[in-house]
Formats: structure tokens, sequence, C-alpha cells
């Protein structure tokens, strides 16, 4: 990773920071990554072989330091963990704790947060801030060793799941992990020097570090710093280049690399479907000047990617910003903390199929694992036998995963790591899906690996998946439909226990503004109504629950556990 560093052009940019409009360029970034990292060694009295493997937080805001720390922790063969500064105070405390971390860095911002974090309990974690003070060396530049990282080393990155599901795990990814994950990315997005990458996603989960960070540099490609996310602020800064009044940029044509700056159009976007979602809201309150710039700066021509994941990406979502963007089709992926991306959707238009997440990525390897409910016992579904013979019915299956990309332990969780493990070395996601050849799809147009039939996500076994009357029913697929309808602005649908189903198929749903204060009240009657030409009988949900708001996380993630919970009760 840092060898392919080295080998960019060293006066091509690397970050650019929207509020300031401060561009740094691949030198800068390399040199002060070195700088700190002798810094780092000298303020903590460590040597290279004595901080490896060591794990380092960090509470960092969002832009060149941040980038740079992580960087300087990967050098040092350590383990970087990235701290949400949005988190409680006791939250990290809980991180820290349990990831062993003998240091937390901070920036100047956030130095009194880190503090409190080390008030009590935690005084054998030393606190430094601000970064200014690390990047400060009095080595030459010429002196700077080459910055080298190695995987035997035990260096890494720690990362922390959603806790959408139970408490959050630190999931250690070693430093040929992230490297293959990168890696694999760069193949399937072909991400280049030419692109020029609008970061706006929170800095401790996977999209935002590996998909928006260490892959773009990796390819040598710029990234713009904008958080957090404001969608008007994003809109006026798609626009900005394609403005009547914008005065084109002229670079230096004596100076080698790929000069990006604040006003570079951007070609590549990636987001959780919420702000997908908001942004479209937004557009309709532009002006005009801004809403025609945006539109020819969200089109193929200029933003050559962009990119849906980390939850379902609504129907209406998808079909509102293809047409927005005069058929800019979203691009679809699936990933997780533990494994990086697994599945996306292809580069070439007919490699997109709506509802579905794409192929198999580059070294991923994919199996779905059919649990036969009666016997217990579980097989893979082969290619071709999609569908079960004797029902007619699609086979569902849970996702399992191998390769140079998944993660190999849980920190300090080895009955977490055996249970989510086969005993051949699978990785057990939790996730259910099927698979369908679609007609025009798959035909490898976008490489190799996007080719055959493409896998389309239920849900979560544990959340998504509900049994009622001897059925299996995707909350995916039902929430899909019911988003389609114009009284629904938001919706989860949740499985609640039943006496004479099992369990039974239950819509929480918030109305769209225009049905909130309507004469004629939206009832369970009008919208099992609406779903009878969408949905089976069997899927379409018995009962409606109105609410004012539905808890996502920053990822656009619900917690169904916690949103039965707070709209039914104790249910169990
Ligand atoms: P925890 O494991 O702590 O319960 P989490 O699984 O939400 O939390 P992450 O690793 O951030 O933590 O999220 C991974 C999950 O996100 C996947 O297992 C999957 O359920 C969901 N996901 C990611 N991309 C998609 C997608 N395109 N469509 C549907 N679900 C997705
Ligand atoms: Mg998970």
């Amino acid at each position: 990773f840092f060898e392919a560093l080295e080998a960019h052009d060293p006066q091509s940019t690397a970050i650019v920071h929207h509020d300031s409009k401060v561009t740094y360029p691949y030198a800068s970034l390399l040199r002060d990554v070195a700088r700190t990292k002798e810094q780092l060694l000298r303020l903590t009295g460590r040597d290279e072989s004595t901080i490896a493997g060591e794990r380092i937080a960090f509470l960092v805001e969002n832009g060149y330091d941040y980038v740079v720390t992580l960087l300087t922790i990967l050098a040092s063969n350590a383990i970087a963990l990235p701290l949400a500064p949005s988190f409680p105070v006791s939250e990290l405390r809980h991180i820290i704790n349990d990831s062993g971390a003998f240091l937390l860095l901070s920036s100047t911002k956030y130095a009194r947060q880190a503090d409190e974090v080390l008030q009590d309990g935690l005084e054998k974690t030393p606190s430094f801030h601000p970064m200014d003070d690390l990047k400060q060396c009095s080595i030459d530049d010429q002196e700077i060793k080459l910055i080298g990282a190695s995987d035997a080393a035990g260096g890494g990155m720690m990362l922390y799941t959603s806790g959408t599901t139970a408490r959050p795990k630190g999931v250690l990814l070693s430093t040929a992990t992230l490297a293959a994950q990168a890696q694999s990315l760069l193949t399937a997005w072909n991400y280049t020097p030419q692109d020029h990458l609008l970061h706006v996603l929170p800095l401790h989960h996977i999209h935002g570090t590996v998909n928006a960070i260490l892959t773009p540099l990796l390819a040598g490609s710029s990234i713009e710093f904008l958080y957090p996310f404001d969608a008007h602020v994003v809109w006026e800064r798609f626009a900005a280049p394609f403005l009547p009044t914008h005065e084109h940029e002229i670079t230096n044509g004596s100076s080698t690399g790929t000069h990006h700056n604040a006003r570079t159009p951007i070609s590549f976007f990636t987001a959780v479907p919420t702000i997908w979602a908001r942004l479209l809201q937004t557009y309709r309150t532009l002006n005009l000047e801004l809403q025609t710039a945006a539109k020819e700066a969200i089109s193929r021509r200029h933003l050559r990617l962009n990119i849906s994941g980390s939850a379902a990406l609504p129907t209406p979502t998808l079909d509102g910003w293809t047409e927005l963007s005069g058929g800019n089709v979203l691009l679809e992926r699936y990933g997780m903390t533990e494994v990086g991306m697994a599945l996306s959707c292809g580069l070439h238009d007919s490699d997109r199929v709506p509802g579905s997440v794409g192929w198999p990525l580059p070294s991923v390897e994919v199996r779905l694992w059919e649990v036969d409910e009666h016997t217990g016992t579980g097989g893979v579904i082969l290619q071709g036998e999609e569908i079960d013979p004797v029902s007619g019915k699609e086979r569902q299956g849970e996702i399992q995963l191998r390769g140079p990309t998944i993660f190999r332990e849980y920190w300090r969780n080895k009955a977490a790591t055996e249970k989510e493990f086969t005993v051949d070395g699978w990785f057990k996601t939790g996730d259910i899906a099927v698979r369908r050849m679609t007609p025009g799809s798959g035909q490898g147009k976008s490489g190799s690996w996007a080719r055959g039939p493409a896998y389309f996500i239920q849900g979560r076994q544990s959340a998504d998946i509900i049994k009622t009357g001897g059925e299996k029913v995707s909350a995916l697929e039902i929430e899909r439909e019911m988003l389609s309808l114009p009284q629904i602005h938001e919706c989860a649908v949740v499985g609640l226990p039943s006496e004479s189903w099992g369990q039974k198929v239950v819509a929480v749903v918030v109305l769209s503004e225009d049905w909130k204060d309507s004469d004629k009240p939206w009832g369970v009657a009008d919208m099992r109504h609406e779903l009878k030409d969408r949905l089976v009988r069997y899927k379409i949900p018995q009962d409606l629950e109105i609410v004012s708001k539905i808890q996502r996380n920053a990822m656009g993630k619900v917690n169904k556990k916690q949103l039965v919970a707070a709209v039914f009760g104790d249910v169990e």
C-alpha cells in the first residue's frame, strides 16, 4: 500500500478541504506521515518493534489530519482505532477499554473530549494532542525513511460493527486484509488519478475508511472532505463547477501531476441510502440556476460513479436519482465491517440490476448456505439450482464468504469468532439472499467478476426474515414495495409473535407530508388494499403502526429490536 502511494506523482492532489479550500499533494501527505511516525515513536518512547500490534485510538475530525493519523498508525505497524466523536463518553471509554489501546490521539478540536474519556479508569492510556505537535519534526526531508508496513508485524485497523443486532464487536483487519479489500475495489470500480471523490461519511466505519479513503489513495485519486453531511452544501458543491459564473481554474502547465481543488467536478460519490434520499428531497428547494448546474454535475458525463450501500436502497430513491440525473443509475453494493465489500453491481449499465447488489467482487468467494428447517442440516445452493424443484419456490440461503478480504478474528472474542466461521473457513454473514438470473444482466461487461446470476439481499436472518404461517418472508422485500406507495415516507417491517401464525408481519410507517394531515386517515385496510397487486397475500402486513419517526444510526440502519421495543413494548 505505501509503495503504491510513493509511486504516485508527488505533485498530484491527495486531499482537499472543502471548508478552507486548502489542497494537499501526495508529497505532503507522505512527508507528514513519515514525520508523525518519528514523533509518535519519540513521544511514546517506543521503537518499531515495541509499537507493532499495539492499539492506538484516535479522535480526529474528517480531513487531512485524520488521514495522516490513520496512515501513521498503519506505517508504524500498530493497529489504528478510529473513534466516532459523536459517541457518548461512556461508549468511547468502553471501546478504549475493550481494545486495550495504549494511547489516545486527538486533534485540538477533540482535546477536551479526549481528556474527559480518559478521566477515570483509563489512566494508563496517555493522551496526545494536538496533531500539529506530532507533525512537527526536526529531521530533514532527505532523512525520511521509506515508511513501509508489513503484515507480519501485526498492524492494521480495528473497527467496531454498527451494533444493529447486538453490542458492537471489535473487528481486526490486518494490513494484508485491508490491502486485499482496497485492491479488490480498485479492480472492480476502476478508481484512477483523474477521480475526484466527495467524502461526506463518518470515519469509524468501513464505508468511509476503506471505500472512500484507502482505496482512492491506493489509486492516486483525490478526496475532498465535506463533513458533516449537509444536503444543501453538497448540492452547491456538485453544482459549483457548472455555474455560469464559474471561472475555470488555470493550472500550472509546467508542473506534473493531476491538480484537483474544491472547484473540480466530482467524479465519484459513495453514500448511504438516507443521504441519497435527502439529496433528492433537497433538490426541489434549490433555485433554478443551481438546479440546472447540479443536474449537469450528476450526469454520467461528470459523475462517473454514484454508489449506494450500508443498507438496502429503496426503489423510489433509485428511480428518483435515475430520473434526475438523466439515467445515471446508482450502483448498489453489499458489504460489512468484517469483510469490506463482498458483492457489487458493475460499472456497465447492463450490470446494474434494480434491487440487486450484483456479483461477488474480485477475490471474494461467495456461497449461499441453505438450512433444512426440519433436519437442521445445511447445504450449498449450487448454480442453476436456485429454484426448489418440489415447491417451485426460490431457495434462500445465508451469504457465506471466504478469501483474502475477510477478517480473521473478532477482537478478544474467541467464542464469537468460532461461532461465525465454519470449520472449513467460511464466514457466516447472518444475511440472507437469493440468486437470480436476470435478463440482460451479468454479461460480464464490467469485467469477468460481474457474471452469472445476481444476488438479492433478503435481510438479516435474525431481524428481517419473518416466519409467518410456515412461509419465510423478507422484511426488505416488503419494505421495498411499501416505499413505492405515495402515502409512505419511511417504513420498517418487523415480525411480531402471533399465536396463529408463529409470527405476523407488521409495518411501522412514517406517512408522507401530504398524508399526515389529510382529512381521510390512512389505515391498515388502505395499506392492504394498495399492496394487493404488489405482494402475495401472506407477505402483506397484517397490522400497521403509524409513527412520527423511525430511528436510524449514522449509516442509515434501523435496529429492529430497539424499534419493536420502542413501538410495541415487551412483546416476547
Ligand atoms: P452488528 O453486526 O453490530 O449488529 P451491523 O451488522 O449493522 O451491526 P455493519 O458491519 O456496519 O454492522 O453492517 C453490515 C450489514 O449492513 C450487513 O450485514 C447487511 O445486513 C447490511 N448491508 C450492507 N449493505 C447492504 C445493502 N446494500 N443492502 C442491504 N443490507 C446491507
Ligand atoms: Mg453485523
